[in-house]
């Protein structure tokens, strides 16, 4: 055993230090479980001081350290080489204390996301932070990629919602500042360096979470829409005419609703399958029987103005639970494909449709091209693709990425909506970012972290 790896030995033990054979049973993202994992080792800390410490060793060898969370980014973030040694904060997962006053949560980075959303829930409030893999995710990593999910519109990114944070650094400097206080313009707010950083700029350990108040009830519709320009006004509509209710507004074109509403061998979908734009919208609001009968009359009016073609709202919870099901799965699109590629970018809200259109027709013009599925957050401007093929050749990986990402400067979009950089969208960074920025960001990379341990080569290159 090198003496990097008996330094570390020190601090954890033999059990929490797992080597060799120990490493067939890891992975590096829950999608590839029955690939073992190709690392140096993995070390579990138990607390902030034991990662300072094993950080401190790291930083004396020049060791490149991988910071693993729930494993379910979707740009290879958590990737490893066999030189790089895996620190997993799975055993940190405390939620450490709940403060009634300032409506906070402080939880471990290890935390995962429904654990976090439960514990609001048993104290009658909500931690608004929801995409489909929750079960998984953990707070850290969730942190670490700004994630945003199916609420953005409403109560923002992660980055809204972290009120405190803790991150230990390269060299095994403990920077903790778990505030409770939304205003805090003391200088430079460090916390941002780290949240959506993709732990390239420190690993993060604690964090105090914004929680807020619980609505008392939630109620949902799928509309049936002719064009994308009503799919624009139906969203003004909705918020306008709810004064504040909307809380979701998610849209799926035709060929990804097919598939998705008819998962689980479903006998029919939600609303029929004759129109060019699917929305599941959602109010959160306080009262059931009248948010339902606003939402009800708001869908009457948008069919007399002809916003909506039709409207199919949840009428029980049970509804209610298989209609945001259809959103939330979306590995039934996964399914279809024999090789697949992910994307996830934004643009202002309106230039979503005629983008998406353009790329659809491109894509679909090869006939190593099976399947494209569109589908999004489109009231943050932020659609998704899956895209099936034939092939898992580079060239047509590379030609699938240009089709995608190519338009996006021009629309002053970004090649990643949420998901982060990790190590597939490096090259197409400068697509939304200016040099100046990359140069900045840089110069941070190597302030905050000199020796270039920390997720070495993920999101920049050096
Ligand atoms: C089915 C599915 C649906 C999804 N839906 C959405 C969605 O709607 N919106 C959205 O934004 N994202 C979505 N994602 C991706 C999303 O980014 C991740 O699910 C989540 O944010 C990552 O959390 P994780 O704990 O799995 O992190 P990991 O995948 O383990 O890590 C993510 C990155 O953070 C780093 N990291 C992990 N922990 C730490 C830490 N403690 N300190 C520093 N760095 C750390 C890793 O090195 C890696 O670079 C989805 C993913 C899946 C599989």
């Amino acid at each position: 055993m090198t003496n990097l790896l008996s330094d570390i030995k020190e601090i954890v033990g033999e059990k929490r230090l797992l080597i060799a054979a120990d490493l067939e049973e890891r992975y590096d993202h829950i999608w590839h479980m029955d690939k073992g994992l190709d690392a140096l080792a993995v070390v579990l800390p138990i607390n902030t001081q034991e990662l300072s410490g094993i950080m401190k060793i790291c930083h004396r060898h020049d060791q490149a350290v991988v910071v693993h969370g729930g494993l379910t980014n979707l740009v290879g973030g958590t990737e490893t080489k066999s030189d790089e040694l895996v620190i997993s904060l799975e055993k940190m997962n405390a939620i450490e204390e709940f403060d009634e006053g300032s409506r906070t949560l402080t939880v471990q980075a290890g935390a995962i996301l429904e654990n976090v959303q439960n514990a609001a829930k048993e104290r009658d409030l909500l931690f608004p932070l929801n995409f489909g893999a929750k079960g998984s995710a953990q707070l850290g990593g969730i942190i670490s990629s700004n994630a945003g999910g199916l609420r953005v519109f409403r109560f923002g990114m992660t980055r809204n919602l972290v009120l405190g944070l803790e991150a230990v650094l390269s060299d095994g400097t403990i920077i903790s500042s778990l505030k409770k206080i939304i205003k805090d313009n003391s200088a430079y707010d460090l916390k941002h360096l780290f949240i959506g950083s993709e732990g390239t700029l420190g690993i993060v350990t604690r964090a105090v979470l914004k929680l807020v108040e619980r609505p008392r009830s939630r109620c949902s519709a799928y509309l049936g829409i002719k064009d994308y320009d009503s799919v624009v006004k139906m969203l003004k509509f909705l918020d306008k005419g709810s004064a504040g209710k909307l809380s979701g507004y998610e849209c799926i074109w035709p060929e990804a609703y097919k598939v998705m509403a008819l998962k689980d061998d479903q006998k029919n979908p939600p609303i029929a399958f004759d129109y060019n734009y699917y929305v599941l919208c959602e109010f959160m609001g306080g009262d059931r029987e009248q948010d339902f009968a606003l939402l009800q009359s708001l869908l009457e009016q948008a069919m007399e103005e002809g916003l909506i073609e039709d409207a199919a709202p949840a009428y029980t919870e049970i509804d209610l639970q298989w209609f945001w099901r259809i959103r939330e799965d979306v590995h039934v699109l996964v399914q279809k494909t024999s090789y697949n590629q992910h994307f996830d970018v934004s643009m202002p809200t309106p230039d979503i449709g005629q983008y998406v259109d353009d790329v659809v027709d491109q894509l679909k013009s090869n006939p190593n091209i099976e399947c494209v599925f569109p589908f999004g957050h489109v009231a943050d401007g932020n659609v998704h693709f899956i895209v099936g093929k034939k092939d898992d050749s580079d060239a047509l990986r590379l030609w699938i990425n240009d089709v995608v990402y190519n338009p996006l400067q021009s629309l002053q979009g970004s090649v990643s909506a949420e998901h982060g950089i990790g190590n597939h969208k490096k090259k197409y960074l400068p697509l939304s970012r200016s040099s100046e920025e990359i140069e900045l960001m840089k110069t941070l990379k190597l302030t905050l972290d000199p020796k270039n341990i920390l997720n070495r080569g993920k999101v920049l290159d050096p």
